[in-house]
């Protein structure tokens, strides 16, 4: 297998994740409620029975880019939070954390989700209040797109690297943190 810089498979990472992007949103999205509109904005994100988000070393790597363009005060209250949320919700790198659930700490309120444009995790591009259970993306897509990320990570780091709950991910590549 053909090996890839890490930054090489960032920009690989952007591409693939922004035309799953724009696919789902060209296909998909008009069949959802509006995000623009909704009452309860966020509560997909923040429900912290039904958040389990996942992801791999690479995509964690991808959040910090994209978070350290934010200003300085605004990333360490961000990463703060996200070391709040590996405590409150006991999440751990080994054993099962699937089935561990949290509030997501890059929900910014009056924002939204932080890394929309350029880092969101597969499930969540995936994501969408669909009246209809016929109008969502067949599953298989977001399968499709998650072996490509997978490939990504094992020509970049080999088998360093893992599936882990988003905040524990961050909290471990905090770049506040020595
Ligand atoms: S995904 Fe659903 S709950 Fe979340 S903001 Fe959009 S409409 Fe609201
Ligand atoms: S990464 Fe973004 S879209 Fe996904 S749960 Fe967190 S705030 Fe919501």
């Amino acid at each position: 297998m053909k090996t890839l810089t890490e930054t090489g498979a960032l920009h690989d990472l952007q591409k693939l994740k922004s035309d799953y992007q724009n696919f789902i949103k060209e296909n998909y999205e008009h069949h959802a409620a509006s995000c623009e509109t909704c009452p309860t904005k966020g509560a997909c994100c923040l429900d912290a029975h039904f958040v389990n988000v996942h992801i791999s070393k690479l995509e964690a790597v991808a959040i910090r880019k994209t978070l350290s363009k934010l200003n300085e005060k605004k990333q360490h209250e961000i990463y703060a939070r996200v070391t709040e949320t590996v405590e409150k919700y006991d999440l751990k790198s080994d054993g099962n954390s699937f089935a561990k659930t949290f509030a997501c700490p890059l929900f910014e309120k009056n924002v939204g989700c932080l890394v929309h444009e350029n880092g969101k995790p597969a499930p969540c591009i995936s994501h969408a209040c669909y009246e209809n259970k016929e109008d969502l993306p067949p599953d298989n897509l977001q399968a499709t797109v998650e072996n490509k990320i997978q490939r990504l990570n094992r020509r970049t780091y080999g088998n360093r690297w893992n599936y882990l709950a988003l905040p524990v991910w961050l909290d471990s590549i905090n770049p506040f943190k020595n």
